[in-house]
């Protein structure tokens, strides 16, 4: 069953039914009702109440769109928005109490002044969401619109029509509907979307689209959050345990078959290193998904056969160290490593968004920093190493949306940290008061006495 929108359908949501949608909800907000800080929490309670009491029919959802595994739907789509929602809670009447300006910045200003800096809601916000995480990627941006004060219209990928059509279904139901209207459909919906002023724009997606959004933007002088990919790096250094590399590295890149925005991309390391990784690696994923991951609970599928089709392609770089196999009809690859990889091989020149990871051999760090910095920006690095003068380095010398050591794609589930790109990655950032400082205005207020 395919719930895409027909051309028919499609004519449903038209740009004048788009404007009218925004109309409304600019007068909501105008009305005030979004703005007190109860009510702000009240809509986080019930959001966090949408995503644990319908555990079952969100698992269900993503299974039917992208055989996502029970345990990762949990974690990733269910309990990493919880934990962001609690940690706003928590927060949130700290993060708007306005920040007073010292006596001594106001010198020169008469007797009695005083300054400071608050959070003012924007208005109403849209949120373009992808189909890799489909329910994450959509709450959490909605948690944080809703936390600052603003109305949302919210657009989930038709790529995932189960989880699309259930999110469309439930978040009338637990939110206040005046305030987050859900619009389904493809590119007729959000382009009748993008022709709207909106006073802010949250894309999550690839860069193609984010070009479209944000020259869309332009027209209303609308401020843009863009959420990109790209090819984040992963620096193994010589001399570490490359058993417990691998088992972290396994996961992280052939969860959700690969397609998350920040799974490791590429490898680099040395001549030395790469064989005794790609044999660690083929150690960890069986340990991970068995003998046959097509037959693995654990292992997801591609999204679609337009996808499956690119990456099997991207099967033919380097030499397969395992994996390689490719299932059309099931839009199956297995986990895959390559090794001897060149850089101008296709898998090296787009971002993979697949289960398939390529090793490329470099000298040393400096050629490996050298590698990273001929490239773009990209949203995530990550470096194995036991060396601080290492990890000094790759930090200061690079340039990346985020930069993990140890533990890849764990920067994202900590809500205190600021989570977006840079360049070609993106642009702005979201999570915690960083989702705050996105959906709001920081306004500066001077009181000078009269007298
Ligand atoms: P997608 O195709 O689902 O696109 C995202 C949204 O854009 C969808 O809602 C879709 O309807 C809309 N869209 C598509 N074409 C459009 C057009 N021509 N005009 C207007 N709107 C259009 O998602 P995707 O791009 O396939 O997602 C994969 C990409 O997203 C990867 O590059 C990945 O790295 C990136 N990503 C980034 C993050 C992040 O947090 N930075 C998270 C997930 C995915």
């Amino acid at each position: 069953m395919s719930t895409t929108p027909t051309p028919e359908a499609a004519q449903l949501f038209t740009e004048a039914d788009a404007g009218a949608l925004v109309t409304r909800h600019r007068a909501v907000h105008r009305s005030g009702r979004t703005k007190p800080l109860a009510w702000r929490r009240e809509q986080l309670g019930r959001l966090r109440a949408l995503l644990t009491e319908n555990r079952e029919a969100i698992a269900d959802a993503l299974h039917a769109d992208l055989r996502k595994p029970r345990a990762e739907a949990g974690a990733a789509e269910i309990d990493l928005p919880v934990r962001e929602i609690d940690h706003t809670l928590a927060h949130l009447e700290q993060w708007l109490a306005p920040e007073p300006v010292a006596a001594e910045e106001l010198a020169g200003l008469p007797e009695g002044t005083t300054a400071s800096a608050t959070y003012e809601p924007l208005g109403t916000v849209l949120v373009i969401a992808p189909w890799n995480y489909p329910v994450q990627l959509l709450l959490v941006p909605i948690a944080g619109a809703l936390a600052a004060g603003n109305t949302v219209v919210a657009k989930p990928s038709e790529l995932a029509p189960a989880t699309s059509a259930l999110m469309a279904r439930l978040i009338p139901r637990h939110l206040d509907p005046e305030t987050v209207t859900v619009v389904e459909g493809g590119v007729a919906e959000t382009t009748a979307l993008l022709a709207q002023r909106f006073d802010h724009i949250f894309y999550t997606g690839n860069g193609t689209v984010g070009r479209i959004v944000m020259r869309a933007a332009a027209e209303h002088l609308t401020p843009v959050t863009l959420e990109l990919g790209g090819k984040s790096p992963v620096f193994v250094d010589r001399g570490v345990d490359v058993d417990a590399v691998a088992r972290r590295l396994a996961d992280a890149k052939f969860r959700n078959a690969g397609q998350t925005c920040v799974a490791p991309d590429y490898v680099l390391t040395d001549a030395a290193t790469a064989p005794a990784l790609a044999e660690a690696l083929e150690r960890a994923t069986k340990a991970l998904f068995g003998a046959d991951p097509q037959t693995s609970a654990a292992y997801g599928r591609l999204v679609n056969e337009r996808h499956f089709d690119r990456v099997a392609a991207l099967l033919a770089s380097g030499r397969t160290a395992f994996g390689g196999r490719a299932d059309r009809a099931d839009r199956y690859i297995e986990p895959t490593v390559l090794l001897d990889v060149r850089p101008d091989e296709p898998v090296m020149q787009e971002e993979i968004f697949g289960p398939v990871l390529p090793i490329v051999t470099v000298a040393d760090l400096t050629e490996a920093i050298a590698f990273v910095n001929d490239r773009d920006k990209p949203l995530a690095l990550y470096g194995f190493t036991e060396d601080e003068s290492t990890r000094r380095r790759l930090a200061a010398e690079t340039s990346s949306g985020g930069l993990g050591f140890g533990l890849p794609m764990a920067h994202l589930r900590v809500p205190a940290l600021p989570f977006g790109g840079v360049g070609e990655s993106g642009m702005g950032a979201y999570h915690g008061q960083h989702s705050i400082a996105t959906f709001s205005h920081r306004k500066a207020r001077l009181d000078v006495p009269l007298g």
